[in-house]
């Protein structure tokens, strides 16, 4: 375990002196798993200066914006879609990936509102998701024990570039800005003007049956579609753009801190954390989520995360007690603001029938009210016999279907869903209908961390939860 001891007290103070808008430091007095050890102190606080003295990347405008969004998932009358790559690196941050994931989750979202009569929210793993938590700090590579990688915000991938180079944080900054800037940019020119028609390419499908299903509801929604512009329904201009948030983990917590600032709120919101007219706004990302490994809480990472107005994330795996449940979402919303708070069940699928219900019934006892979205990646991860990390698309829909029946058994519902995923044609997880097997998976295996969905198995998964009308 990493100890606070590597910024706090003397780095801590030195900080300040460096950087005048640090001053919610609290974090920094608790144990921080994960912790960073920067070998060259100076450029580390040279780089978090840095950072301090640069714009937002996001506003509390659209923070709480996001944050009105959810309370509507936490209520039932929304749908949450999350989705991107486990580690982006910096060489994401360029046209085609960008525009690729975009359309996918764009995509995915009309199918998810088809299937739920309801908003879809869609918020990116992109634009800052650098940082990876790893279960141990070093590796073996060629016989040599070197240090894992840890994300391109901290080192990069090549053996040779293992060391932290603080640097990275600001180039992690440039990188974030840049790729939320091509999304704006796309998303105002079109990118997602619904008048445009879709390229739903289904030719993969070899299943008759399962063809015949995807390509009724792409009627369907194209001609849904059609009938709004042939009425010209969109006197509101909602055909032409959505919105699409960004998110990563919040787990280096001085570079999170260094873009933390105290800013005036949005007209007519009310905080329930401050009532002076300003509050601390992370605006690194719109949406931030606590990692299973970094939940602990008697962290920094819960301590920081009950400061700010964003709302936030955390995980649960199947390690999570009732109580300690409850007891997290008592410190980090201790005024029970509904939607503040999505729980991100990733239990794998054989544990989440047994787990989430109790969770449900905890969390309903102690009066919060939370978006629950199911993250049906990180808990059906296995390696191949051959050492591969994959996972089956038939795992991940088994959790999904599982979390679907248990939250209406207990009278609640599913608020969205959680996916790694990417536009590209990689093979990662196998099945769907283009029918990946394991022997596969070296054909375009190109993720730096965990297996994602390519574009066709994501677009499945969304067609088999809309199916199921359970969304
Ligand atoms: C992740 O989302 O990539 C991740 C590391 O998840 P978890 O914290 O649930 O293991
Ligand atoms: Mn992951």
């Amino acid at each position: 375990m990493g100890s606070a001891t590597e910024w706090s007290p003397d780095c801590a103070s030195a900080l300040k002196q460096h950087i005048h808008l640090l001053n919610y430091l609290a974090w920094q007095s608790k144990p921080i798993k994960q912790v960073v050890t920067y070998e060259d102190k100076e450029a580390a606080l040279a780089a978090l200066s840095k950072l301090s003295s640069l714009p937002p990347i996001v506003t509390p405008h659209e923070i709480i914006k996001l944050k009105s969004s959810l309370r509507d998932a936490a209520l039932g009358k929304a749908f949450l879609l999350q989705g991107g790559d486990c580690a982006e690196l910096f060489s994401y941050c360029a046209d085609d990936p960008i525009n690729a994931k975009i359309k996918l989750l764009l995509q995915m979202s009309l199918v998810l509102i088809w299937g739920s009569n309801k908003p879809v929210i869609r918020i990116g793993r992109m634009a800052g998701q650098y940082a990876k938590p790893r279960s141990s700090p070093t590796e073996m590579v060629d016989g040599k024990e070197i240090p894992s990688f840890r994300g391109d915000i901290l080192n990069g991938f090549d053996p040779a570039q293992r060391h932290v180079d603080p640097e990275r944080l600001v180039t992690a900054y440039f990188h974030s800005a840049t790729t939320l800037n091509y999304i704006r940019g796309q998303l105002t020119s079109g990118i997602a003007d619904l008048h445009n028609p879709l390229d739903w390419d289904l030719g993969h499908v070899q299943d008759e049956g399962l063809q015949k299903k995807y390509s009724q509801i792409v009627s369907n929604i194209s001609e849904s579609l059609r009938f709004m512009r042939t009425i010209g329904a969109d006197t509101s201009g909602q055909l032409q753009t959505v919105d699409l948030y960004t998110s990563h983990e919040g787990l280096v917590l001085e570079y999170e801190q260094s873009l933390t600032r105290k800013l005036k709120h949005p007209a007519g919101y009310q905080s329930s954390l401050s009532d002076d007219g300003k509050g601390w706004y992370n605006t690194s990302a719109h949406f931030i989520w606590i990692g299973d490994r970094t939940r602990q809480i008697d962290g920094g990472h819960v301590e920081y995360f009950r400061g700010i107005e964003n709302p936030i994330g955390i995980k649960v795996g199947p390690s999570m007690k009732n109580d300690e449940l409850v007891e997290l979402l008592d410190i980090v919303n201790p005024n029970k603001e509904v939607g503040k708070v999505t729980l991100i069940t990733r239990y794998g699928k054989d544990k989440v029938e047994s787990m989430l219900g109790p969770h449900i019934e905890a969390v309903k006892k102690s009066g919060h009210v939370v978006v629950w979205q199911c993250d049906p990646m990180h808990g059906n991860t296995h390696s191949t016999p051959e050492g591969i990390k994959t996972r089956s698309f038939n795992s991940i829909f088994s959790e999904l279907s599982s979390a679907l029946k248990v939250h209406k058994e207990h009278d609640s519902f599913l608020g969205g869903m959680h996916l790694e995923l990417t536009g590209d044609a990689v093979t990662e997880c196998t099945g769907g209908s283009e029918g990946i097997e394991e022997e596969d998976l070296s054909l375009n295996y190109t993720t730096y961390c965990d297996p994602r969905l390519n574009e066709k198995q994501a677009l499945e998964l969304a067609f088999l939860v809309a199916a199921s009308k359970g969304a």
